[in-house]
């Protein structure tokens, strides 16, 4: 199911039924916290111009006070013009996970949450550990009460990972980082969730800042005329069929604006500019991971493209270094990973992209011991 409704155009979530916004509003990076109702007008705005997907989570600071503001006047017209809401937990315990839901139902004044997410599942070990202790079986309990209308997870594992996961258990949809820049990470899991008809919501789609900072070296995202890098890296998202949702993490309306534009001048893009954004990644960055995790059998087990990949974060001067290692990318802060590489040189033979990796992964282990006690972690992970 898709069609245009407002400004946007919507797409069926899953298997659901529902139809979602190809623009959602991530409730991660609000300009000024503080300023509740500023922030809950910005909701509005969003919500005005058409987009029906809302995501916030418990640690993401004010967000889902400012969200339980702003649907506190949604309310008065949802049934005509419906809105979703997505929200997670990242417990362990099932009766932590029930508390945190009856925390966000009453911050947002709900009955239920639309999408509920088991947050943040790092590792196959970590999603293994959650299952074990019964979290599942707690969201299936908690659906069955009419708490939660949809049981969801959100993940930073690879594409492999997600697909298996996805195969395990029957999640009726998945948020997971995908962008013009780290496509190729995850592509398998979109690809599975696709096939198994589950929605897929995409969050980091602007490479959590990095492609509007560096506009220049991501012009081969744009495929029209007078189109900006956030407009042209928003339709690559849009044009892919499998992608339900691309979560944007707005901070101001001037963001907003430029969103609801990417969707409101949007045309197909063909196969062949597609081809060339994806190999744009290797024409304008002959210095950049790629995420293809060619070099994913290091015999010490040192995450290589975990930590490249948070090396173009250094090389492109992003802010968010330490929280991509370690609230994205869920590494120790503590382990010294350079120790480890026993020189064998395996990772640079099979480099796609012919990158110096043992000379990346001392500069990256040495960034970590600098910068880990410094507060750049905040909200750069989605
Ligand atoms: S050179 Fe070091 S990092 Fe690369 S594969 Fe060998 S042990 Fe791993
Ligand atoms: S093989 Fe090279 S480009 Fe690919 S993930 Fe590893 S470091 Fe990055």
């Amino acid at each position: 199911m898709e069609g245009e409704i407002w400004r946007v155009i919507y797409r069926e979530y899953g298997s659901t039924g529902i139809a979602l916004s190809v623009i959602g509003f991530g409730g991660m990076r609000f300009e000024n916290q503080d300023d509740l109702d500023g922030s809950a007008e910005l909701v509005l705005q969003a919500y005005e111009n058409g987009i029906n997907y809302f995501d916030t989570a418990p640690l993401y600071g004010k967000s889902e006070k400012i969200f339980g503001i702003a649907f506190k006047e949604m309310k008065k017209t949802r049934k005509e013009r419906p809105f979703f809401v997505s929200t997670k937990t990242l417990q362990e315990d099932p009766t932590k996970v029930r508390e945190d839901l009856e925390k966000s139902l009453k911050k947002m004044d709900f009955d239920y949450i639309d999408f509920y997410h088991v947050w943040a599942i790092l590792t196959p070990d970590a999603y293994q550990r959650r299952k074990a202790k019964n979290v599942l079986r707690e969201f299936e309990r908690l659906k069955e009460e009419g708490l939660i209308r949809h049981i969801c997870v959100s993940t930073h594992m690879t594409g492999e990972d997600i697909g298996d996961m996805l195969r395990d258990y029957p999640f009726e949809g998945v948020l997971l980082g995908y962008s013009a820049m780290n496509f190729a990470y995850r592509d398998h899991g979109v690809a599975t969730a696709a096939l198994l008809k589950r929605g897929v919501v995409v969050m980091n789609p602007l490479g959590g800042g990095i492609i509007p900072n560096h506009s220049d070296r991501f012009d081969f995202v744009r495929t029209q005329e007078n189109e900006t890098v956030v407009e042209g890296a928003l339709r690559f998202l849009i044009n892919d069929p499998r992608i339900t949702v691309a979560l944007v993490g707005f901070a101001n309306q001037k963001q907003l604006a430029e969103a609801i534009s990417a969707v409101e001048g949007f045309k197909p893009i063909s196969s062949e500019q597609i081809e060339n954004i994806k190999s744009g990644l290797n024409r304008s960055f002959d210095k950049l991971c790629t995420s293809c995790r060619y070099c994913d059998y290091c015999p010490v087990e040192i995450p290589l493209p975990q930590l490249m990949e948070s090396y173009n974060h250094l090389e492109l001067n992003s802010d968010y270094f330490i929280t991509r290692v370690g609230l994205h990318w869920g590494l120790s802060l503590e382990e010294d990973y350079a120790a480890r590489c026993i020189d064998c040189g395996l990772c640079e033979t099979l480099c796609t992209q012919k990158l110096p990796i043992r000379e990346r992964l001392k500069i990256v282990q040495q960034e970590i011991f600098r910068r880990k006690n410094k507060s750049d972690a905040g909200t750069g992970c989605c």
